[in-house]
C-alpha cells in the first residue's frame, strides 16, 4: 500500500517511520521497515498501526546505517499478521524486499523455489520476490542487485512497485514498477523514494517519476534508470509545488 525508501547521512528510520506517518491517510493494516545496522539486515514489522511499530523499534533501539525501505501492507494475500507484513527476506537474510499490488503467478514461482529448497516464512505473494532476487544473486555469481531486479521482474506477472535492498551493497537501494506508482525525490547528497510524493516533502520537491517497467537504482549521489533490459532511460524530473 504505502512505500517508503532512503539512502543518505540522515538516520534512516525516523525518515522512513516519518514517510509511512504521511502514507497512513491510504489505509493500511500493517507496517515494517528494513535498515542496515553495522552491515546487518535488520527487519522490524507489525500488525496494526504505525504505533505498534514504534513501539518496537523502541524496544530494540538500533543505529541504523543511513539506508533503509519501509512498508504499510494493505494484504491482499495471507492474513494481516506480523509475519505477513513487509518488508520479507530470503533464507540468508541478505536481501530484504516490500511490495504494493499482486504477483499473480506467485504460487508457481513459490513452488520451483521451495524445490531448489527455499524455506518460506509467510502466505504473501511478495515473499516469492525476496527469494527470487536472492537465487539470481547466487546464480549471477555477483553483487548486481539491479541486474537481478531486473531478471526478476521479467518473470514477474501482475501489477507491482517492488523495493529490495542487499548487504552486498550496502549504498543502494532498488526499485521497480508495473502497473503501480513510484516516485522518486532528489535531495542532496541524499535520495528518496516513495508511493506517493507526500511521504518526502518535508526533504525535498524534486521529483521523478518512474515510467512503466521501469528499475531505478537509487544511491546517496546518483539515480540511473533503465528499462527491464538494462538500456538506460531518459527521465522525467518535476517540482512539486503544492503544500503538504
Ligand atoms: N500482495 C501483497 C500482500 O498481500 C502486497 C499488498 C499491498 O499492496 O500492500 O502482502
Amino acid at each position: 500500500c504505502g512505500i517508503v525508501g532512503y539512502v543518505g547521512p540522515q538516520p534512516a528510520l525516523g525518515v522512513i517511520v516519518d514517510g509511512l506517518a504521511r502514507l497512513e491517510y491510504r489505509g493500511y493494516d500493517s507496517a515494517g521497515v528494513a535498515v542496515l545496522t553495522d552491515g546487518k539486515l535488520d527487519t522490524e514489522k507489525r500488525a496494526g498501526k504505525l504505533a505498534n511499530l514504534r513501539a518496537a523499534l523502541e524496544q530494540t533501539p538500533r543505529d541504523a546505517d543511513g539506508i533503509g525501505i519501509g512498508h504499510t501492507r494493505w494484504a491482499t494475500h495471507g492474513a494481516p499478521n506480523d509475519l505477513n507484513a513487509h518488508p520479507h527476506v530470503d533464507n540468508d537474510r541478505r536481501v530484504a524486499v516490500i511490495h504494493n499490488g499482486i504477483i499473480e503467478n506467485f504460487a508457481s514461482l513459490r513452488l520451483e523455489l521451495e524445490e531448489r529448497g527455499c524455506k518460506f516464512s509467510s502466505e504473501t505473494d511478495t515473499e516469492v520476490a525476496a527469494h527470487l532476487l536472492s537465487q539470481e544473486l547466487k546464480d549471477r555469481g555477483d553483487d548486481d542487485l539491479a541486474a537481478a531486479m531486473r531478471a526478476v521482474c521479467r518473470r514477474l506477472e501482475g501489477a507491482f512497485t517492488l523495493v529490495a535492498m542487499f548487504v552486498g551493497d550496502p549504498d543502494l537501494v532498488v526499485a521497480a514498477r508495473r502497473n503501480s506508482p513510484l516516485v522518486v525525490g532528489r535531495g542532496d547528497g541524499e535520495n528518496f523514494l516513495a508511493s506517493d510524493v507526500a511521504a518526502f516533502i518535508a526533504h525535498t520537491r524534486d521529483a521523478i517519476e518512474l515510467g512503466q517497467d521501469q528499475v531505478v537504482e537509487l544511491r546517496r549521489d546518483s539515480v540511473a534508470v533503465t528499462d527491464y533490459d538494462g538500456n538506460p532511460v531518459e527521465v522525467r524530473e518535476y517540482h512539486v509545488n503544492w503544500d503538504a
